[in-house]
């Protein structure tokens, strides 16, 4: 299912967890970013668009807060060399938004001064963390599996990386907050399963066994 989505609706669709101005508005902030996760596409929007739709802040198709919100749509659509009408597959716009503005300083320049700003700002904390493990993950499983090409010191060093953050508190954190719905339903999350990093040690500890008796 496609969506009509204001351009900033693009960030925030990244970093919902479940907040909203009430139950209808999360109800279609959920139905959305499902959507997007299932690949619908998105078409940049001008006004008010299906996430409007369901918020009270909108009063006879015109949101309150016209002024911030439709700065906001014009700096990421700068920022993204985007245009109204244009048609993103939910990836484009996943990539875009995190590298053009949540990991750069438009992010706090463009978003900083809406209300959700604080609670988006520790989510992308998070997000950039959990890629960071995520990532070493899959390029450690590569090098064990033969599919990347093998570097000892390098290995080893992402290993240990990986294992302090198993035993750290901000995995607990990340682990409770996804076992708790808190983190965004889109990003990949294997090092937060049970026995994802426990399994891949395991795997290191025979991959060097294996070695010295090679
Ligand atoms: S606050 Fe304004 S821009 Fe944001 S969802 Fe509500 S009507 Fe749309």
């Amino acid at each position: 299912m496609e969506a009509r989505l204001r351009p900033h609706h693009i960030l925030c669709a990244q970093n919902f967890v479940g907040y909203g101005y009430n139950e209808e508005f999360t109800g279609r902030m959920n139905r959305i970013t499902e959507s997007l996760m299932a690949g619908g596409e998105i078409i940049l929007h001008e006004g008010c668009d299906d996430i409007c739709s369901a918020c009270p802040n909108n009063k006879e198709g015109r949101c309150i807060s016209l002024d911030k919100v439709d700065r906001m749509d014009r700096e990421v659509l700068k920022v993204c060399d985007f245009s109204y009408g244009d048609r993103l597959d939910p990836e484009k716009a996943r990539s875009y938004a995190k590298e053009k503005i949540f990991e750069t300083e438009d992010f706090s320049r463009i978003c900083g001064g809406c209300q959700w700003y604080e609670i988006c700002r520790k989510i992308r904390i998070k997000v950039s963390r959990i890629e960071k493990y995520e990532n070493i993950m899959h390029k450690a499983e590569m090098m064990l599996e033969g599919s990347m090409d093998y570097d000892a010191e390098v290995l080893r060093e992402m290993v240990s990386e990986l294992a302090a953050y198993y035993e750290s508190a901000e995995w607990k954190e990340d682990f409770a907050d996804d076992e708790a719905g808190r983190l965004p339903k889109g990003i990949k999350r294997g090092v937060l399963s049970e026995d994802g990093i426990y399994d891949l040690l395991e795997r290191y500890r025979d991959f060097c066994n294996k070695y010295k008796a090679d």
